[in-house]
């Protein structure tokens, strides 16, 4: 299952599946893991 990731360095939001490697396409920062899946998100934001 897609979850969303969040870059607190320069606010990238994507979704990514669990099992790979969560750096940002953008500056290469290590992204957080919001918990949530893109529903759930797109329903809270
Ligand atoms: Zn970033």
């Amino acid at each position: 299952m897609k979850t969303v990731f969040f870059c607190p360095k320069c606010s990238y939001v994507g979704a990514a599946e669990d099992a790979e490697v969560h750096i940002c396409p953008k500056c290469g920062g290590a992204l957080y893991h919001t918990g949530m899946d893109r529903d759930a998100y797109n329903t809270k934001t």
